[in-house]
């Protein structure tokens, strides 16, 4: 069956911008508990993603580039890093990861964890 590919972009944009915040948020010294949270749900994320097609291509790359989940820091570079290849599969711009920043701002009022303001 054909597919449709406004709809698969559509999904992709929001599953970007979802999983990048996630990321954006993990604790900067995370617990061995939370870094084993994270892992579990980047491998739950990658098998359960809804388009097949991605799923499977999502699933290679982070087999040959596993999930890095020790700081912030850490996970959203990795992210970034697996976002271009995908970027780079698809023949899209290569994103700067330097400029990850605070690009992606889940909008919460909430202090974080560990946050002295
Ligand atoms: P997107 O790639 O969706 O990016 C959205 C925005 O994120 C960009 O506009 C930019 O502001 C920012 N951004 C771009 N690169 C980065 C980066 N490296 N780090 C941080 N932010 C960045 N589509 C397919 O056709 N085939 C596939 O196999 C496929 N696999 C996918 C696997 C996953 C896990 C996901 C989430 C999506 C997948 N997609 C796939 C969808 C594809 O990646 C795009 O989301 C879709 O094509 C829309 O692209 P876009 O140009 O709007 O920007």
């Amino acid at each position: 069956k054909l597919g449709n590919a406004t709809a698969k972009a559509e999904l992709g944009r929001a599953a970007w911008k979802y999983f990048h915040t996630v990321m954006a948020r993990f604790p900067e010294k995370p617990t061995q508990d939370q870094q084993d949270a994270l892992r579990s749900y980047i491998y739950l994320f990658a098998r359960l993603y809804p388009c097949g097609e991605c799923a499977s291509h999502f699933q290679q790359h982070i087999t040959k580039y596993p999930p890095q989940v020790s700081s912030r820091k850490s996970a959203a570079g990795w992210l970034c890093f697996i976002h271009n290849e995908v970027n780079a599969m698809l023949d899209k711009p290569e994103f700067d990861c330097a400029n990850l920043g605070d690009f992606y701002d889940c909008g919460c009022a909430d202090k974080e964890e560990g946050d002295s303001k």
